[in-house]
């Protein structure tokens, strides 16, 4: 491509539809990319009814191997230099993952399908996160992993977009015919109504609040059926989740709040005596494959970012990354990217 036609894209306007974090980083690296960009959210700037809002916000590429494909390790570890270099104040202070004595087996697994991890004994664990001592006699640390609370990133980065200019407007519901220029579909489940295969993975969390106990980082418990885990956030609060079920009922079940509840009690029993604050559920978008997609529709001048299920935080930055190389005509993602 000459400079003169790149040119030619950096006076274009683009449009972004939904400021979840898929939305939010399309248009932040628009932006900064020097695109006259605008931001459309039917919501309001708190976000509660995006997916974003109810996420752990884990940014771990090397725990989520376990189970997801290696196109999600690949644009999860590009992302977390992404993350680094935006937000420089995000902790990359790593995972831990521990495992009770009955789930041992497990914990083997999840050791042979991952990597980036040092094992750790009492003491190890003992040293990182001194409330746990005595809790477990051995963990996996994932030290280049990272976490962000998606409720207070969310509003950084929406901060940081009008600062480099852009535009956002809450409360507005567009459609792509409503714009002129390149859209950016970034509806998340609303996407739908162009792309029928989406659909909805419920999952639910708990939000406690303790004084009784401090957490560094993410612990991760090995779980027979669910990956749960346990966040700090801000406030002494922690976020417990999460389940993840084939439905897109509404809800937390009794069922789930047990387990919820029951895995940060087993983590340590502090956690028993802990206020619980709020528990909610969300449903996360994804594709039969549970592959993130970036659909080129150069008919309408449109481009869809749908489908990243467990991954948003996570996979995000690189999205936006990919989706710019290929306007710019810089290079393209044939993993991710497909023409409609
Ligand atoms: C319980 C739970 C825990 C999770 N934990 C993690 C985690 O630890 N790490 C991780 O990486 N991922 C995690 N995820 C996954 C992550 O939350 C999702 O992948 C991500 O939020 C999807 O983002 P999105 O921007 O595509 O969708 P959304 O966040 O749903 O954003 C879409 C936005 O589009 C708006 N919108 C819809 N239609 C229109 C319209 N016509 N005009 C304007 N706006 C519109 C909506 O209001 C919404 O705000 C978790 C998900 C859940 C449910």
């Amino acid at each position: 491509m000459t400079s003169s036609h790149q040119n030619a894209h950096l006076s274009r306007r683009v449009s972004v539809l939904g400021a979840g974090i898929a939305g939010t980083w399309q248009a932040f690296l628009f932006t900064k990319a020097g695109f006259a960009v605008t931001l459309y959210e039917r919501g309001d700037a708190a976000m509660t009814h995006a997916t974003s809002y109810w996420a752990g916000g884990m940014l771990a590429p090397f725990c989520e191997s376990e189970s997801a494909e290696p196109v999600i390790s690949r644009l999860g570890l590009r992302s977390l230099d992404i993350w680094r270099e935006v937000m420089p104040q995000t902790p990359f202070n790593g995972s831990l993952v521990v495992a009770h004595a009955r789930d041992r087996a497990d914990f083997e697994r999840f050791f042979k399908l991952t990597t980036g991890h040092q094992r750790f004994d009492a003491e190890a664990i003992a040293a990182q996160e001194p409330d746990l001592a005595g809790r477990f006699g051995e963990a996996l640390f994932f030290p280049q992993e990272g976490h962000v609370d998606p409720r207070q990133v969310l509003p950084a980065l929406h901060d940081m977009l009008r600062a480099f200019g852009a535009e956002i407007h809450f409360g507005e519901t567009v459609t792509s015919a409503d714009l002129d220029g390149l859209v950016i579909d970034c509806r998340g489940l609303a996407g739908r109504d162009t792309s029928p295969t989406l659909r909805g993975v419920k999952g639910e969390i708990a939000v406690i609040e303790t004084d009784e106990i401090k957490l560094m980082r993410p612990v991760r418990l090995i779980h027979p059926r669910w990956s749960l885990y346990i966040v700090p956030r801000a406030d002494n609060r922690f976020l417990i989740g999460a389940t993840s079920i084939e439905t897109e009922s509404d809800g937390v079940s009794v069922r789930s709040a047990l387990e919820l509840l029951t895995a940060a009690y087993a983590v340590h029993p502090a956690f028993g005596e802990a206020r619980i604050v709020e528990m909610g559920t969300a449903l996360r978008p994804a594709f039969p494959d549970n592959l993130p997609r970036v659909t080129v529709n150069n008919s309408n001048n449109s481009i869809s970012i749908n489908g990243l299920y467990r991954h948003g935080f996570l996979l995000a930055p690189a999205i936006a990354e990919v989706t710019l190389a290929h306007v710019l005509g810089t290079g393209t993602d044939p993993e991710v990217v497909r023409c409609a």
